[in-house]
């Protein structure tokens, strides 16, 4: 029976949820407290770029559970619109300005905030997406008919060109590399995801970049580094996130582009686990380190976190291969493993004349990932596949299998 009393999770979110559901299930009867910064319950944030931004939908806020469930059935102390400053591990105290709280165990979950533009990022019509407030202003923007331009072509912003593009609203994507998306599926996949915003009137602009966005009392246009402008209602950064590690400094645990953890995701001082988007730890299965951004694996590691944090002795490997999904002009994107490839091969499928493809990518001899536009009857068992170390030509075998005969010519 789990031995700490006083588990506190700091991120009252996916991971920060998962967390004090997964203490409760692995049967920690001590108190457990929950410290978000946002005044919110933990709330969905992937529906935020998509069905959220479409118009009629219900406004209100994605959460996962109601507060009664999380007080009376989960037994948790909510510390919410409190931004823990810092993280004292000698004591064992999550401060929150002069207030303390102390802790035999501790999840860090609290994630990551998007990253913002140099300049003009404070100008009315700039925004990024990461809470239910920025989506709501981005909505609010889209419902008034806002021509919009997306900085960055990663996926938060291409679903918000995505949602525009649905509206019949003007977009342009503006994407510095020549392609978009190589580091998370690799440059073929990326060109691929590319083709999704030409199809459907999006105006991708690759190998440029952002010299300035201009406006006087509002966003009125984005200035480009090849001397062209795009005029603009709205801007919308999705240049990425960055962990958020700040309150940490001086807490003596290892920063380097989040939380270093070993693969149980022990952090390194007694009793402090981190998980989700904060976390880099190892991932035995692919042996290196691993940051994700990916719902599931914040989901997962929160979950095996907790349940680490409370029972240490016993403590388990977080191993997984990773997983995302996005949805695009209606065609649900999913990516399983590493991009990080020798070759690329499409093994089924064929975007033009079937709306659905399948990638597989190789590394030595081994399948290391797998890509599917509309491929979710096959994609998890890839996932399966890399999880038990198949080989490539395995890979290839049951993709062939997969694929249906082609009709002799009559
Ligand atoms: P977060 O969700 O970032 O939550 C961290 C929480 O901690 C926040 O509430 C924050 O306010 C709080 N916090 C931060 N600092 C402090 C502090 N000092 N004290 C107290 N609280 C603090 N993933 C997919 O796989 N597929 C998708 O389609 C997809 N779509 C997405 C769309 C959007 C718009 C966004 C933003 C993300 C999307 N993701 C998607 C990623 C996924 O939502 C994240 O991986 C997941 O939310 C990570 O959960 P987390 O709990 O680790 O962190």
């Amino acid at each position: 029976m789990p031995s700490s009393r006083h588990l506190v999770v700091v991120g009252a979110s996916l991971a920060g949820l998962r967390a004090v559901e997964g203490a409760r299930k692995t049967g920690f009867t001590g108190a457990i407290t929950l410290v978000g910064a946002e005044p919110h319950l933990p709330y969905d944030r992937p529906p935020l770029s998509k069905g959220y931004l479409e118009p009629g939908m219900p406004p209100d806020t994605p959460v996962f559970r109601t507060e009664q469930t999380l007080r009376d059935e989960l037994g948790v102390a909510l510390v919410l619109g409190a931004e823990a400053t810092a993280l004292d591990t000698i004591r064992r105290v999550v401060e929150i300005g002069d207030r303390g709280i102390e802790y035999d165990a501790a999840v860090i979950a609290t994630g990551a905030v998007a990253r913002t533009l140099r300049g003009n990022a404070g100008l009315p019509g700039v925004h990024t997406l990461r809470t239910i407030e920025d989506a709501i202003a981005i909505r609010a923007a889209l419902d008034s008919g806002a021509r919009t331009v997306v900085i960055g072509a990663g996926f938060i912003g291409s679903e918000i060109a995505s949602g525009a593009r649905k509206r019949g609203l003007p977009v342009t994507v503006i994407e510095a590399q020549p392609t978009p998306l190589v580091r998370a599926v690799g440059e073929e996949m990326g060109a691929m995801c590319a083709s999704l915003h030409q199809r459907n009137g999006t105006d991708l602009r690759c190998g440029v970049s952002v010299a300035r966005v201009e406006g006087e009392h509002h966003v009125e246009r984005v200035a480009l580094s090849d001397g062209t402008s795009v005029d603009a209602d709205l801007v919308v950064a999705g240049v990425g996130a960055v962990p958020a590690t700040d309150w940490l400094h001086d807490s003596g645990l290892r920063l380097s582009d989040g939380v270093v953890c070993d693969e149980t995701l022990f952090a390194g001082a007694p009793g402090v686990y981190a998980a989700g988007d904060v976390a880099r730890w190892h991932n035995p299965l692919f042996e290196r380190p691993m940051r994700l951004e990916h719902w599931t694996s914040a989901a997962e590691q929160g979950a095996l976190a907790a349940r680490n944090a409370v029972e240490p002795a016993t403590a388990k490997p977080y191993a997984t291969v990773p997983y995302f999904w996005s949805d695009l002009y209606g065609n649900r994107i999913q990516f399983v493993g590493i991009a990080d490839a020798d070759e690329v091969r499409m093994v089924d499928g064929d975007l033009d004349r079937d709306a659905r493809c399948v990638a597989l990518y190789r590394a030595g001899g081994r399948l290391v990932g797998a890509f599917a536009i509309n491929g979710q009857s096959v994609i998890m068992k890839y996932r399966s596949m890399i999880t038990t170390g198949a080989t490539w030509s395995d890979a290839l075998d049951f993709a062939g299998r997969r694929r249906p005969a082609v009709s002799p010519p009559r």
